[in-house]
């Protein structure tokens, strides 16, 4: 049997960068993998001239780690910033979309009606609640802003972001930073004010300072991965199944079948970044409390659309990021990314594309309909939006049965079993997109803590 010092399980951007990061430090790794491909959630292909992605078309620069991996990967001249106006974003309301670019354009939109904008206006002077426990978004955003900001404001961002539903995720889980602006400040308004200026104190003081910058690369997002991998080719193992982890007195015993034969490896140390309901099979007899969490974690389906049109077909002026559409709305899908009005080299001369995404928290029943059905209808919808003539010249829908971890209500049980775990298992690291937040800077980021935590 071979025998690591460091195995990684799955070679998705979180199983990948955390080689990545662990090879800069001069570690080896061992990364095992299902597919015969590497990105997990992130793929992306060239059709008829258009750069499609079928999950991720950006992320958002956050942290300092994004840079240091691109840096790594030598992928500094394939990088895209979006265009300036990426910056503005649009949100539909009775068959219109209304722009946001900045905190003052709320003063100005149509999108809340003059009730709703005092309703905000008033939350500095809302007494914060006494109780200590969690609570959805749902309850804590009408309790703060009003019912009429929850539907038309929040409900399609949180749409955007986790394909999610605020009356299940849970305030302390996926909005941490804004549960404890009410906790700490009294009211969100407050809390951002002095989170603002707290900020710019650490950056004159030298803090790393997040450019914010959309960031994507010349062939799509599955580049990253992909180069990632060639970089560190030998040591990863493709079409490489994960049955079984057992704990022993030097480490962990992992099995994994290829080509119909199983293996075993032995590692000094463990990384799982493998989604949270395959690893729960995984742990059920190691830990049986954890493997019960992992697979109360629930994922949406959510699936892509991706549209190509030559720009003479849409009457729209195409001056932003796209559009979400509020639960309210019961539109077909949950927004539309104006993929190559965000980022040059995305479409041919003279076309633009778009990414749809449909399904999610709130349109589970996607997968009991007649999809061909269901896709017809949202192209209509979106083109009656758009003021789009005609047919696409191209698309492409990818559904996946389970795409994004929900940082429901419950999820702080998850936590603390896993904290639990993690105490009984030093080294053995459980990670991926539903430990520390599901964008791919995050993703990135806490690859970078765990390379840290093991130098
Ligand atoms: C539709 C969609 C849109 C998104 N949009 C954005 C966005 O705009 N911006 C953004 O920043 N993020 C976005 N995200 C989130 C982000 O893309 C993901 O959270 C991130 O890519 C997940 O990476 P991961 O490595 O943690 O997990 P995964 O990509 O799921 O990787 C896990 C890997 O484990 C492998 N695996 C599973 N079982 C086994 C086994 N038994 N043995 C070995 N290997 C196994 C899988 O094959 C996979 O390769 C989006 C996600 C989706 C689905």
């Amino acid at each position: 049997m071979d025998s690591y010092e460091i195995v990684i399980l799955g070679a998705g951007i979180s199983g990948l960068s955390t080689a990545a990061f662990l090879n800069k430090q001069g570690k080896e790794t061992l990364i095992l993998e299902k597919r015969d491909k590497v990105g997990g959630v992130l793929s992306s292909k060239e059709i008829d001239g258009f750069t499609f992605d079928f999950s991720a078309n950006s992320t958002v620069e956050k942290y300092e780690s994004f840079q240091k991996l691109i840096q790594w990967a030598e992928l500094e001249d394939q990088l895209l910033i979006a265009n300036k106006n990426a910056s503005k974003k649009y949100l539909y309301r009775d068959q219109e979309i209304h722009a946001l670019d900045g905190p003052l354009s709320y003063i100005f939109t149509k999108l809340l009606s003059f009730k709703s904008k005092c309703r905000v206006l008033k939350e500095p002077f809302i007494s914060p609640r006494k109780e200590k426990e969690d609570e959805t978004m749902k309850d804590f955003v009408t309790r703060r802003f009003g019912q009429e900001f929850l539907d038309y404001t929040l409900n399609p961002l949180v749409a955007g972001v986790y394909a999610g539903d605020p009356k299940d995720l849970s305030m302390q889980a996926a909005y941490p930073e804004m549960a404890a602006m009410e906790t700490e400040h009294g009211s969100v308004i407050k809390g951002s004010y002095h989170t603002i200026k707290a900020k710019r104190k650490a950056y004159k003081n030298g803090a790393f300072k997040p450019s914010k910058n959309i960031m994507s690369l010349q062939k799509g997002m599955n580049q990253l991965p992909k180069r990632i991998a060639k970089k560190l080719s030998p040591q990863l193992i493709l079409k490489s199944k994960v049955t079984k982890i057992e704990k022993v007195e030097s480490g962990y015993i992992i099995t994994y079948t290829k080509d119909d034969k199983d293996y075993l490896v032995k590692a000094k140390k463990l990384i799982s970044t493998l989604p949270a309901y395959k690893l729960s099979k995984l742990l059920s007899t190691m830990s049986p409390s954890l493997s019960k969490e992992l697979d109360n974690i629930f994922y949406p389906p959510v699936a892509t659309l991706n549209l190509g049109y030559h720009k003479e077909q849409i009457g729209r002026k195409l001056d932003s990021f796209g559009f979400l559409v509020p639960e309210k709305a019961r539109l077909k899908y949950l927004g539309a990314l104006w993929s190559s009005t965000i980022f040059d080299h995305r479409a041919p001369k003279d076309h633009a594309s778009f990414t749809l995404f449909l399904g999610g928290s709130r349109n589970q029943e996607i997968l009991q309909n007649d999809l061909r059905k269901w896709v017809n209808e949202t192209i209509k919808e979106f083109s009656e939006i758009m003021m789009i003539d005609g047919e696409p010249k191209t698309k492409c829908f990818k559904l996946r049965e389970r795409a994004i971890p929900q940082y429901n209500l419950g999820y702080m049980d998850f936590k603390k079993e896993l904290d639990l775990f993690h105490l009984a298992n030093p080294n053995f690291i459980i990670s991926g997109n539903f430990v520390g937040g599901n964008s791919v800077s995050d993703c990135i980021n806490n690859a970078e803590k765990i390379a840290k935590s093991l130098s």
